[in-house]
C-alpha cells in the first residue's frame, strides 16, 4: 500500500505563477488591472472566441449571463441532472424553472435527443454541460436551438480546451462559460469567463460584473485613467483580480500539455479496467473531438459488491487513494427532491450513475506509479468487496 495519500486532483503549479503574483503584489497592484487584461488577450487567442469577460467564477457568469439575456422569472431552461450545483442554483434563484433531461449512458453527457420531448412555450435556453471535459454533440444542439429560438449556454467549467469537431469550446455561436477552480484543467485560485461572439451581450456581462461601470473602469485609479466614472446600471461585483490572472498567464500555455497527460493517465485506466468486470469505464462520443479529461468518472458495479459507492471511496482512503464525487445527480439532493420532484424512472440513466460514479485521481503531475496505484487499490476492494 502507498505511504502517502493522492488526492483526487491538485494544481499544477510552479515559479512561473508564484513569480508573476509576487510581481503583482510588489506592483502595488492587485485587483483588476493589466494582468486580467492579458489573460483575457490570451484566453481569445486560444479559444478562438471572439469576446472574452473574465470573472471571479463561472458561477457569477452564470449569473450576469441569465440577466443580461433578460431572462426572466418563469422561463424554463433546460439542462443535466449530472452537473454541480450552480448549473440549476443560479437559474432557481432567478426564479426560473430548470427542467431535466436524462443522460446518455456512456459519455454521461444530456441525452440531446431527449430534449426536443421536454421543450414548451416558455423554455427559453439549454444549458448542456461538457460532462469531464467531453464535448456534448453540438450539431443537434444547435439545430435544436435554431427551431425553437433557444439560446445555448454552455456550462464549459470542465470544457476548457475541449474540442468538437475540429473547434475548440468558446468558438461557438453561442455562450460558453468556464471555471478556473483549482480542480479545473486550469486555474486561477477561484475565477471564471464568458466566452460570446454577441458583442452587445459581451458588453452587458461586463457592465453587470462592475458595478455597471464600463470595461476601462479600473483604469480609473492610474495615469491612463480619470477618477470619473459613470454609473450605466446598477451592477454586481463579480471582477477577477490581476492576482488571480497572474496564475491563469502562466496556467494557459501549459494547458495542452497538461490535457495531453490526464489523456495518457485516463487511457492507462481505461485498458487497466477493460476487463474488470465490475468496473464501467467512461466511453468516448462517436464523434470526432478533443476530450480534456478534466475527470475520470468510471462506475462502479455495486449490485455485485457488498458495500455501495460511499463506502467503496471509504475503503480507497483507507489504501491512501483520494476520490471524488461527480455527481450525485442533482435531482438526488434534499431541495430538489422537495422543490423539484421528478417523475419516477425518467431520469434513469443519471440515477444508475449517480449510485455508482466516483472520480478516481487524475492530475498532470500524477506518476505513473501514482495510477498504478490507483488501479491496485481499486482492484484490491473489488476483490475484497465480491458478493
Ligand atoms: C466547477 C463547476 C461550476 C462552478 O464553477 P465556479 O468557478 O466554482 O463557480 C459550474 N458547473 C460545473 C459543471 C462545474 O464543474
Amino acid at each position: 500500500m502507498r505511504k502517502e495519500f493522492l488526492p483526487f486532483s491538485r494544481p499544477s503549479l510552479s515559479d512561473d505563477e508564484i513569480n508573476e503574483v509576487v510581481d503583482s503584489l510588489r506592483s502595488g497592484w492587485i485587483t483588476t488591472g493589466p494582468k486580467v487584461k492579458r489573460f483575457e488577450e490570451d484566453f481569445l487567442k486560444y479559444t478562438g472566441a471572439k469576446y472574452a469577460v473574465p470573472l471571479s467564477s463561472a458561477t457569477a457568469g452564470l449569473h450576469l449571463v441569465l440577466l443580461a439575456l433578460g431572462l426572466k422569472e418563469g422561463d424554463e431552461i433546460i439542462t443535466t441532472p449530472m452537473t454541480f450545483a450552480s448549473t440549476l442554483s443560479i437559474p432557481t434563484l432567478c426564479g426560473m424553472k430548470p427542467v431535466l433531461v436524462d443522460i446518455e449512458e456512456g459519455t454521461l453527457n444530456i441525452d440531446v435527443s431527449k430534449i426536443r420531448e421536454k421543450i414548451t412555450p416558455r423554455t427559453k435556453a439549454i444549458i448542456p454541460v461538457h460532462f469531464a471535459g467531453q464535448p456534448c454533440d453540438m450539431d443537434p444542439l444547435f439545430a435544436l436551438a435554431k427551431e425553437f429560438s433557444l439560446t445555448i449556454i454552455e456550462d464549459a467549467a470542465h470544457a476548457v480546451g475541449t474540442e468538437y469537431k475540429g473547434k475548440r469550446i468558446g468558438s461557438f455561436d453561442s455562450i460558453s462559460i468556464f471555471s478556473f477552480h483549482p480542480n479545473k484543467n486550469i486555474t486561477t485560485g477561484e475565477g471564471g469567463m464568458v466566452c460570446t461572439p454577441d458583442e452587445s451581450l459581451a458588453e452587458e456581462v461586463s457592465l453587470l460584473k462592475f458595478h455597471g461601470m464600463s470595461r476601462e473602469a479600473w483604469k480609473r485609479f492610474a495615469s491612463s485613467g480619470t477618477p470619473n466614472y459613470d454609473i450605466a446600471m446598477p451592477g454586481f461585483k463579480y471582477n477577477m483580480m490581476d492576482i488571480q490572472a497572474a496564475i491563469g498567464i502562466h496556467q494557459l500555455p501549459k494547458l495542452d500539455s497538461f490535457i495531453k497527460r490526464r489523456t495518457e493517465i485516463a487511457e492507462f485506466y481505461n485498458r487497466e479496467f477493460a476487463d474488470v468486470d465490475e468496473v464501467i469505464t467512461p466511453k468516448y462520443a462517436p464523434y470526432q473531438q478533443l476530450h480534456a479529461w478534466h475527470l475520470y468518472t468510471p462506475l462502479i458495479k455495486i449490485e455485485d459488491l457488498n458495500i455501495n459507492r460511499d463506502s467503496f471511496m471509504e475503503e480507497l482512503k483507507k489504501l491512501n487513494i483520494g476520490s471524488g464525487l461527480h455527481y450525485k445527480a442533482i435531482h438526488q439532493h434534499s431541495w430538489y427532491r422537495k422543490n423539484l420532484p421528478q417523475q419516477e424512472g425518467s431520469l434513469k440513466n443519471a440515477d444508475y450513475a449517480s449510485d455508482r460514479i466516483l472520480s478516481l485521481p487524475l492530475f498532470p503531475d500524477m506518476s505513473d506509479e501514482d495510477a498504478k496505484d490507483v488501479v491496485e487499490a481499486v482492484k484490491k476492494v473489488i476483490l475484497s468487496q465480491r458478493k
